[in-house]
């Protein structure tokens, strides 16, 4: 897993890039896991079962950095974004 990787994936849940294998959440034999981060995702479950796609943009729209965007603003792309992942179809 380089930088120089076409597809970079990205985490399911979160929206986060996962670049290095420590960036991969972990199943439960251990292997990585092909989805999630490892902040959302570990032995198997999910960190915080009980997050919402409204709680998780809010977290997200904390990354949107940009002039003349509103937090509202910000939270709504966010939730756009996430909106697409696998965890909250
Ligand atoms: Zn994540």
């Amino acid at each position: 897993m380089t930088l120089a990787e076409p597809n970079v994936p990205i985490c399911q849940s979160c929206n986060m890039e996962m670049f290095e294998d420590s960036d991969f959440g972990t199943e439960a034999n251990e292997t990585l896991s092909v989805d999630y981060c490892t902040h959302c995702y570990q032995d198997g479950a999910f960190v915080d079962p009980d997050l919402t796609i409204d709680q998780m943009s809010a977290i997200a729209s904390d990354f949107i950095e940009a002039d003349n965007v509103t937090m509202a603003e910000a939270k709504a792309i966010s939730k756009a974004i996430l909106s697409n992942l696998k965890r909250w179809q």
